[in-house]
C-alpha cells in the first residue's frame, strides 16, 4: 500500500502518519523529517535546506528529490509506505511518479486532510516536539504530563523554528499556491479523497483506514 498525505502544515499529516504506519505496518517516509534530521547532523543537504525550512518556504526540488530516492533504496519500502511532505507542488508529484513507475510501483491512494487556517495557526503555534522520539504535544491542547518532557521517553520538549506564527503564515501561503494544480493532478488519477483534518484526531485516522481498506494492493509483493 502506498498512501500519500496531502494537507497543509498543521492538518496532522504527521501524527496521522506515524498512527497509520504502526496500524498497516508500513514504513513512515516524512521529507519533513528527513531534512530536519539533516539539518541537526549538519550535513550538506541539511545546511543547503536550513534557510529555506526557517522562513517557511519550500526546499529546491533537486534537493528534496535526491533525498527521497536515496530513502527508496532502502529495502524497508518495498511492501509500500505511508508518504508525509511530499508531493508538496506538481513537479514533485510528477517525479514521484517517475521514481515510482521505475519500480513498478503505484500510488493507492492520496488523502487530502483539509484543515482551515485558523485551526492550523492554533494547532502549530502550540506544537511541542520531543527530541527523542519525535512525538507531538500541545502546550495547551495535549500538554505534557511533566512540562517540557516527553511522557513517552523523556526526551525534551522543544518548538520547532517554523512555528513561530509569522513562519507558519509564510507556510500557508506557500502551501496554497501549490495545492491546487495537485489535487487536481490527484483526482484525474482517481485516487484522491478528501477528508476534514478540523475533527479530532482518533476520527480523522478511522476514516483514512476506512479509505484505506477499500483498496487492492497491488503493490503487494
Ligand atoms: P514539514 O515537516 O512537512 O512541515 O516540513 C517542514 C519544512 O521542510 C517545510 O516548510 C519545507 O521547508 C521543508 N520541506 C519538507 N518537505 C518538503 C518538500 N517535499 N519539498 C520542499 N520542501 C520540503
Amino acid at each position: 500500500m502506498i498512501l500519500v498525505l496531502l494537507g497543509p502544515p498543521g492538518a496532522g499529516k504527521g501524527t496521522q502518519a506515524k498512527t497509520l504506519a504502526k496500524e498497516l505496518k508500513l514504513p513512515h517516509i516524512s521529507t519533513g523529517d528527513i531534512l530536519r534530521q539533516n539539518v541537526s547532523s549538519s550535513t550538506d543537504l541539511g545546511m543547503q535546506a536550513k534557510d529555506f525550512m526557517d522562513k517557511g518556504l519550500l526546499v529546491p526540488d533537486a534537493l528534496v528529490t535526491k533525498m527521497l530516492t536515496q530513502r527508496f533504496s532502502q529495502p524497508d519500502v518495498r511492501n509500500g509506505f505511508i508518504l508525509d511532505g511530499y508531493p508538496r507542488n506538481l513537479n514533485q508529484a510528477k517525479t514521484l511518479e517517475d521514481i515510482l513507475k521505475q519500480r513498478k510501483m503505484f500510488i493507492n491512494i492520496v488523502v487530502y486532510l483539509e484543515a482551515s487556517a485558523n485551526v492550523v495557526i492554533q494547532r502549530l503555534s502550540g506544537r511541542l516536539v520531543c527530541k527523542g522520539c519525535g512525538t507531538n504535544f500541545h502546550a495547551t491542547n495535549m500538554p505534557p504530563r511533566v512540562p517540557m518532557t516527553c511522557d513517552n521517553c523523556r526526551g525534551q520538549l522543544y518548538q520547532r523554528n517554523d512555528d513561530k506564527v509569522e513562519t507558519i503564515k509564510n507556510r500557508l501561503t506557500v502551501y496554497k499556491n501549490e495545492v491546487k494544480e495537485l489535487t487536481m493532478y490527484y483526482h484525474k488519477l482517481k485516487v484522491l479523497h478528501r477528508v476534514n483534518a478540523d475533527e479530532e484526531a482518533s476520527i480523522v485516522l478511522h476514516k483514512i483506514i476506512q479509505l484505506a481498506q477499500q483498496y487492492d494492493d497491488p503493490n503487494k509483493v
